[in-house]
C-alpha cells in the first residue's frame, strides 16, 4: 500500500478503498478558524452532544481579529465559551495561524484531521492524513468522530536531486502546479516519495502541502523521517515521533517525477496560483507591497531566512514590507534572538501574527498597485484591492525585492542562510486555553445568530424560479465575502441580504416575498470554496430545490446537508424554466424514496419535465429529515 491508503485504511470505520467509492474514516483531530468556526459551533449546539468525541479539537482565532465592532468580538467569546463547554482547546486571538499552530503543538504521524478550512492539508507535512472540509462536516466529526468522504485516487509525486541555493520549498510546489494546474489534484491524494525528500525540512514540507489545496487535491502527505523526529524535537513532541512510510510495493494511479537541482526561483502571477513561470521572466518588475506571512510561509524558518536578508540593508523607499509570523512562539524566538529587530530596522511593519492580509483584514494594496506576497491564492479582489495584481513567491524572493524596489533574484553571498540551525521551540506563550466544563453557559451576544433548520421533505413542492442564472456561479456569487461580510459569518440573516447581490440586485426581495422557490442554474453551479454559508443562507430564504446542468462536488453536499435538492436537469430543462413562473414538484419523497426522477411540472403552460436526484443512502436520510442536523439521530450518531 501506498502511504496515504495505509493511514486510511487504518481509520476506516467504512466502505472500500476504491478510488470514487464512499467512504467513512475515523477522525483523530479536528480544528476551525473563527470565519467558518462560528457556525461549526453553532451546529455542534443543535446537536446537542457532550465532550467531543476526538483525540484533540481546537478551536483557533485567526482570520478576523481586528474586533472594529462588538460583532467579531461577540464570535469570538461565543467560540471561547463553546470551547470550554465541550472540551475543545481555545487558541486566543494573536497566537498565531491555525495551520501554523496544529502543526507545530498537535501534529501526529499517523493520525488524521478534519478542519473547517481548505489548507487543513498542511499536517501533512508530519506523516497524517489532514483534510479540509465544510463546517458541518467537521462540527460531526466532532460529536462522532467520524467523517464520510468519497474514496480518492493517489498521485506519486516523486522528488530526486537537491534544490539548489535560493530555490525554496515554495518553487518546488510552484512547479508541481505549473505541471498539474489547479484542477490537477481534484478527488486525489498527492503522495511525496524519493531521496529527494531528506533534503527538505519538516516546514519546507508543510509549505509544499499546504499548496497542495492550490491543485484542488483532498489532502497531501510526506512520510515520516529524520528531518520529521528533528520538528518534533524542537517542540519537545519526540514521543510523538513514529515512521510512517509507503510499503516497499506501494502503487499509484498517476506518477509525476521532479529532479530538485533543476529548479530555479519561480512565480504565480495575477490572477491564479497555477501562472507558474521563472522569476527571471519578470525580473524588473516594478513592485509597491511585499507580504511575508501566512500559513504558507510564516514558519520559523521562513522568517529566519528572510531576516537574514533584511538584515543591515533598508525596504526601498516606495515599497510597504509587512511581516507576520506564523504563531507567538516563533514572534517570541525572534523577539529573543534579535531577528525581529533587524527586520524593523530594514523598515518592516510586524503584524499580529494571524491571516491579515492573506484573507483582505487589512494591506489592501494600492490601486493597480504590484503586490509580492508569500501567500498561497492570488485570486482576484481578494488583497481587498480589485485591480492589484498579486504575485506568489518565496519568502526570500519577497525580501529581497522589497530592497530592491522590485522584482529580483539577483541575491548577494552574504544573505543566504542554508541551513536554520535546528532551535527548541518557547512554549509558554499562554495563548492556549485547556478548560471543560460541561455546564458553561454559552455566551450568545446580539451578533449570533441561530442555525437555519431545513423542514421534513413532502411529496409535493409549489414554488416560483425566484433566480436563472449561467454556468460557473461561484460560492462567492451566492454568498460574497469580503472584510465588511467577514464580521458576520455567525449571522445568517444579515448575509442573505447581499446572496446573490454580484448578479441580481433583486434576488433577496423577490425570496422573502414568495417565501423561498427555486434556483435555476447551468453548469459547475456552486464552484469555487467550500464556503458552507452559500447553502446555509438559501437554507434559511426556504429556497427548496436548485435545478442546474451539473453541480460542483462540494457545494452538492452542502445543498443536501441543508436539506436543499439539487436536481440535475438537461439543457431542454433548462429552457423550460422561466423567471418568476410557478412550478409543482409532484413527487419528491417518492422520488427520493425510491431512486426515481423527479416530475416538475409547469403550473401556467401545464408542461413537464423530469430531474434526476443520485442520492447515496445517508443522503437520502438528510434530504428527507431536511438536513443533516434534523437527521444526526437517524443516522445513528453518525
Ligand atoms: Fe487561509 Fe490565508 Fe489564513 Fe492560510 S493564512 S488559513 S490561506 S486566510
Amino acid at each position: 500500500m501506498n502511504l496515504a491508503y495505509k493511514i486510511l485504511n487504518s481509520h476506516l470505520k467504512e466502505g472500500k478503498l476504491v478510488p470514487g467509492e464512499q467512504i467513512c474514516i475515523q477522525i483523530d483531530q479536528t480544528l476551525t478558524q473563527d470565519s467558518t468556526g462560528t457556525m461549526a459551533y453553532l451546529q455542534l449546539e443543535a446537536m446537542e452532544v457532550g465532550h467531543v468525541a476526538v483525540d484533540k479539537a481546537v478551536a483557533y482565532i485567526d482570520h478576523n481579529m481586528l474586533q472594529t465592532g462588538f460583532e467579531n468580538m461577540d464570535d469570538h467569546e461565543f467560540i471561547r465559551s463553546v470551547a470550554k463547554k465541550h472540551g475543545i482547546t481555545f487558541s486566543k486571538p494573536g497566537n498565531g495561524v491555525c495551520h501554523q499552530l496544529q502543526l507545530e503543538n498537535f501534529s501526529k504521524p499517523g493520525q488524521t484531521l478534519v478542519g473547517s478550512d481548505s489548507h487543513t492539508p498542511t499536517c501533512g507535512a508530519m506523516g497524517m492524513i489532514a483534510i479540509g472540509a465544510g463546517g458541518l462536516d467537521v462540527a460531526v466529526a466532532m460529536a462522532t468522530g467520524k467523517y464520510y468522504l468519497q474514496c480518492p485516487s493517489v498521485i506519486q509525486v516523486n522528488l530526486t536531486g537537491k534544490k539548489a541555493p535560493w530555490v525554496s520549498a515554495k518553487d518546488i510546489i510552484l512547479k508541481v502546479l505549473q505541471e498539474l494546474s489547479v484542477k490537477g489534484g481534484v478527488n486525489k491524494i498527492v503522495e511525496y516519495t524519493g531521496e529527494g525528500i531528506a533534503t527538505l525540512s519538516l516546514t519546507d514540507r508543510a509549505t509544499i502541502c499546504n499548496m497542495g489545496a492550490e491543485l484542488g487535491a483532498t489532502t497531501s502527505v510526506f512520510p515520516t523521517d529524520e528531518r520529521t523526529l528533528d520538528y518534533l524535537k524542537q517542540q519537545g513532541r519526540e514521543a510523538d515521533f513514529k515512521e510512517m512510510k509507503a510499503g516497499e510495493d506501494a502503487t499509484y494511479d498517476q506518477r509525476l517525477d521532479i529532479d530538485l537541482s533543476t529548479l530555479v526561483p519561480m512565480v504565480a502571477k495575477p490572477h491564479s496560483p497555477d501562472a507558474v513561470v521563472d522569476v527571471k521572466e519578470l525580473e524588473g518588475m516594478h513592485i509597491n507591497q511585499v507580504v511575508i506571512g501566512s500559513c504558507t510561509n510564516s514558519s520559523f524558518a521562513d522568517m529566519m531566512r528572510a531576516a537574514k536578508i533584511l538584515k543591515g540593508r533598508k525596504v526601498a523607499e516606495h515599497v510597504s514590507l509587512v511581516i507576520a509570523p506564523g504563531s507567538s512562539s516563533i514572534l517570541a524566538m525572534l523577539s529573543e534572538n534579535g531577528a525581529l529587530a533587524d527586520m524593523i530596522h530594514a523598515g518592516a511593519r510586524i503584524l499580529e501574527c494571524g491571516c491579515g492580509p492573506c484573507i483582505g483584514m487589512g494591506q489592501a494594496p494600492l490601486s493597480k498597485g504590484i503586490s509580492l506576497r508569500t501567500i498561497n491564492r492570488n485570486f482576484k479582489g481578494r488583497s481587498g484591492t480589485n485591480d492589484a495584481g498579486v504575485y506568489l513567491v518565496s519568502p526570500e524572493i519577497a525580501a529581497l525585492s522589497a530592497i530592491k524596489g522590485y522584482l529580483s533574484c539577483e541575491f548577494e553571498d552574504d544573505m543566504y542562510l542554508d541551513e536554520v540551525p535546528s532551535t527548541p521551540f518557547i512554549k509558554n506563550t499562554n495563548f492556549f486555553i485547556n478548560e471543560y466544563d460541561p455546564q458553561t453557559e454559552v455566551y450568545m451576544g446580539p451578533n449570533i445568530k441561530p442555525v437555519p433548520r431545513g423542514d421534513k421533505l413532502v411529496n409535493e413542492i409549489k414554488g416560483k424560479v425566484v433566480l436563472k442564472v449561467g454556468d460557473n456561479i461561484s460560492t462567492d456569487h451566492i454568498v460574497p465575502s469580503d472584510s465588511k461580510l467577514l464580521p458576520y459569518r455567525s449571522n445568517v440573516p444579515h448575509l442573505a441580504k447581499f446572496s446573490f447581490c454580484k448578479v441580481d440586485d433583486q434576488f433577496y426581495n423577490r425570496a422573502i416575498e414568495n417565501g423561498g422557490g427555486f434556483i435555476v442554474g447551468g453548469d459547475n453551479y456552486g464552484q469555487g470554496s467550500s464556503r458552507e454559508h452559500a447553502a446555509l443562507v438559501p437554507n434559511y430564504l426556504k429556497i427548496k430545490a436548485i435545478f442546474a446542468l451539473s453541480f460542483a462536488r462540494i457545494h452538492r453536499s452542502n445543498l443536501i446537508n441543508n436539506g436543499i435538492l439539487p436536481l440535475v436537469i438537461d439543457q431542454q430543462g433548462y429552457d423550460f424554466f422561466n423567471d418568476q413562473d410557478e412550478y409543482i414538484l409532484l413527487n419528491v419523497k417518492e422520488a427520493v424514496e425510491q431512486g426515481k426522477d423527479v416530475v416538475v411540472k409547469n403550473q401556467t403552460t401545464n408542461e413537464t419535465i423530469t430531474a434526476k436526484l443520485t442520492l447515496a443512502p445517508r443522503e437520502k436520510v438528510m434530504i428527507l429529515q431536511g438536513g443533516l442536523l434534523n437527521a444526526i439521530k437517524e443516522l445513528g450518531g453518525d
